[in-house]
């Protein structure tokens, strides 16, 4: 038997990676007292505005806060329906809740995103609001969703906190709609020490509300409050190291990449398998791999058979989809997200797995299938 382990994620790692570096980031912004809105967060959001091709991003507390501010900033209403995947983290429900909308959960596609034609179904008269999560990585099928919203007058705020660097059609995750919010939680595919998130903008009223609503309600340039406010800001220290990490981040969508190929060349002629859309060059998506998600026959088996052999995964969101949590009272028939939830696996795909590991993972489920 193999002695190799490949965990599913190496917390440690993230900093270890560059672990000299960071530290003389911590001295240098803790010796300055640059601790609340320093220039390390100006700068941060600059570069990162820069880097996905929108016009603003604001720094906020976390993924979570991102969605809430950026619904809060187009105007939602107490009741608003907000139609988004069942298959997404409980934070995208969460942020419809506490912004005063009703989460209206629809089916995702077989690529894993939101269904197109489910949004359709779903649209009432209450409706205001498409919430797409660009899950794993991947962007939603954006044309499609734009134009439903256009046609029936919602405003898009996108969960893409999985995805930044993401792109269709050569435009950024986070940029199609009103707003759009990115996840710095440490195991993000740009991910910081702590909690931090980012709103991304090209309308300036959303902008504005955006820097009134994370600190305290106050006016970024006279300091008079000027609406009811919370402390949803980013810590400077956070921003500090994220620029840092920003600088090496497409080598790091490269390595990502290329780890999926590796999955999809491999795994590919497993029927007992479903496989994310390997990554191509040139087509209409440019997916990070934030995750690899298969769908897998006899998975619970699997998913033991790879932990016997040292191979960390995990069942995102815990196995639920969020229509699934009994206790949030979203209940629906939703039967492909039910074939998804109850199927699905994440490998490991992270920087500090090597291609032999990445091999070693595809050998033991293959092992496992050929053992049947
Ligand atoms: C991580 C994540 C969030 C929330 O981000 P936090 O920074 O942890 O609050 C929201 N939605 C999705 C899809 C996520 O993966």
């Amino acid at each position: 038997m193999s002695t190799r382990k490949v965990p599913f994620f190496d917390y440690p790692y993230v900093f270890k990676s560059e672990e000299e570096t960071y530290m003389n980031i911590f001295k240098d912004v803790c010796s300055r007292g640059a601790f609340i809105l320093q220039k390390d967060l100006t700068e941060f959001e600059k570069n990162l505005a820069e880097f996905v091709g929108v016009k603003y991003a604001v720094g906020v507390a976390n993924g979570t806060d991102a969605i809430t501010m950026g619904l809060r900033a187009a105007g939602i209403k107490e009741g608003d329906e907000c139609i988004f995947s069942s298959h997404t983290f409980v934070a995208t429900a969460a942020a419809i809740h506490y912004a005063g909308g009703k989460p209206v959960p629809v089916e995702c596609a077989p690529d894993h995103q939101i269904s197109v034609e489910d949004i359709r179904k779903n649209i009432t008269d209450k409706t205001k609001f498409i919430v797409p999560t660009q899950l794993n990585g991947r962007c939603s099928k954006m044309d499609d969703i734009i134009e439903i919203a256009n046609e029936y007058n919602l405003k898009i705020v996108e969960d893409s906190a999985q995805a930044l660097g993401a792109k269709f059609k050569g435009q950024c995750a986070g940029t199609f709609g009103s707003s759009g919010s990115i996840s710095f939680y440490p195991a993000k595919v740009l991910g910081c020490f702590g909690d931090a998130g980012a709103v991304f903008t090209n309308d300036e009223e959303v902008y504005k509300s955006l820097m009134i609503q994370r600190d305290h309600g106050r006016c970024p340039e006279t300091g008079e409050v000027v609406d009811w406010g919370l402390n949803l800001r980013m810590d400077n220290l956070q921003a500090a190291f994220l620029n840092q990490k920003l600088k090496s981040y497409p080598s790091v969508i490269t390595r990502r990449r290329e780890i999926a190929a590796i999955y999809n060349d491999r795994l590919k002629d497993l029927e007992q398998l479903a496989l994310p859309p390997a990554p191509t060059e040139g087509g209409d998506y440019f997916d990070i791999f934030q995750n690899y998600e298969i769908r897998a026959e006899r998975r619970d088996e699997l998913k033991k058979f790879l932990a016997d052999n040292n191979i960390g995964t995990l069942c995102q969101w815990g196995g639920k989809a969020v229509h699934e949590f009994e206790a949030l009272k979203l209940s629906k028939d939703l039967p492909f997200t039910e074939q998804v939830t109850s199927t699905m696996l994440l490998l490991p795909i992270n920087m500090s797995v090597s291609n032999d590991d990445i091999e070693y993972v595809c050998e033991t489920i293959t092992k496992f299938y050929k053992s049947l």
